[in-house]
């Protein structure tokens, strides 16, 4: 019998559109005559809207952007009704998308969903949660400062004493919980470190000052539940000074290099980590682990997110490509493990 597969994309979020790639390129991707599937779109404003069954692949992108026939006030209310679908492929990002929230309503109506659960989810939300994470897994990391908004707001002058202390320039400040290098900036001195800190506030009351390294980006994709599996490596080469949001979504010109060019030690060191990085965690399905990687190849962990970007040009696909795995077969193992995570914790 056919999977009832439930595709959820869209969402409240400033990733909206290249979630809806996203959904086009995996309903090309899907064998429909392995899965009934069910499109369940998410409008900006937050609404779930679910659509007939697929007949066949949606090329035009337009056709996955359903209509609502009358606004409802509760924005769940649609989605709710009628019969739930046996598997969800979650393909949103940010905010209720990949920080555990859409998760616990699966957990909640006991639906398995691919790739990270509430825990994971939320922990590799939160940048501080997670340096506390790896730093208990023993990950190497660059020294960073954080505090909350209240505490700016009666500190500020003991808090940039401080980050002085602890840190040289350039410094990166971020808000705790975002992605997309949303509210991130370098920071050279201190009036710009003020500055920064007062902008990563505007996106969040938990903030992180790192210290600035200068190395190559280098990403790894993680693959598996209790026994997850590492792609090769990929180099990312942004021609911004840093990977910041117009070089991830605007700009063409950041040139990808797969597999990245390094010794063996320390790709297998790295794979390493990002197991490390996986299990502390608590991951499940999937992981893109980055790093930074010095001129003499020392290796630092940087973040790892739980809801990578997934269309067929993101890095994890590419990776899982460059490792022997189609992106349709990529998409298949998801779901898999998504079923055997469900099974696994009954
Ligand atoms: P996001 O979760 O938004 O992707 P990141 O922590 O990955 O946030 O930061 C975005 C980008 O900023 C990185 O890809 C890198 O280019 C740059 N960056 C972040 N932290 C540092 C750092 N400590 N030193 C040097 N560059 C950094
Ligand atoms: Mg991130
Ligand atoms: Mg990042």
């Amino acid at each position: 019998m056919k999977k009832r597969l439930g595709l959820v994309y869209g969402g409240k979020s400033a990733e909206h559109e290249v979630s809806l790639s996203t959904a086009r390129a995996v309903t090309e991707a899907l064998d429909l005559d392995k899965y009934e599937v069910l499109p369940i779109y998410i409008t900006m404003q937050g609404e779930w809207l679910k659509g007939d069954p697929l007949t066949g692949p949606v090329s035009n992108i337009e056709a996955l952007r359903l209509k609502s026939e009358q606004p409802k006030p509760d924005h769940i209310e649609s989605f709710l009704q009628g019969d739930m679908p046996d598997v969800i492929l979650p393909l949103l990002h940010g905010t209720n998308g990949e920080d555990g929230t859409v998760q616990g309503l699966f957990e909640v109506l006991n639906i398995p969903y691919a790739g990270n659960g509430v825990l994971a989810s939320s922990a590799g939300m939160d940048k501080v949660v997670m340096k506390q994470l790896f730093a208990q897994a023993g990950l190497a990391q660059v020294a960073y400062v954080h505090f909350i908004r209240s505490m700016w707001k009666e500190h500020a002058e003991q808090l940039l004493d401080q980050a002085e202390q602890e840190l040289s320039y350039p410094m990166f400040v971020k808000p705790a919980n975002l992605g997309s290098s949303v509210g991130i900036s370098k920071a050279d001195d201190r009036e710009s470190l003020e500055k920064a800190i007062e902008l990563a506030l505007k996106f969040d009351r938990k903030i992180i000052v790192e210290q600035g390294i200068v190395a190559r980006e280098i990403e790894m994709a993680v693959l598996g539940n209790d026994h997850p599996k590492v792609s090769v490596a990929g180099e990312i080469r942004p021609v911004a000074d840093f990977y910041d949001y117009e070089a991830k979504y605007k700009d063409q010109s950041t040139e990808l290099s797969i597999p990245a060019e390094m010794p063996d030690t320390v790709a297998e060191h790295m794979k390493d980590m990002a197991i490390r990085a996986f299990k502390v965690l608590d991951c499940s399905g999937l992981v893109r682990a980055d790093f930074f990687v010095t001129a003499d190849d020392e290796v630092w962990i940087n973040e790892v997110n739980t809801l990578p970007g997934f269309t067929p040009t993101s890095m994890f696909p590419l990776l899982w490509q460059k490792s022997g795995l189609t992106y349709s077969e990529l998409i298949d193992q998801l779901i898999e493990l998504a079923v055997e995570r469900h099974t696994e914790k009954q």
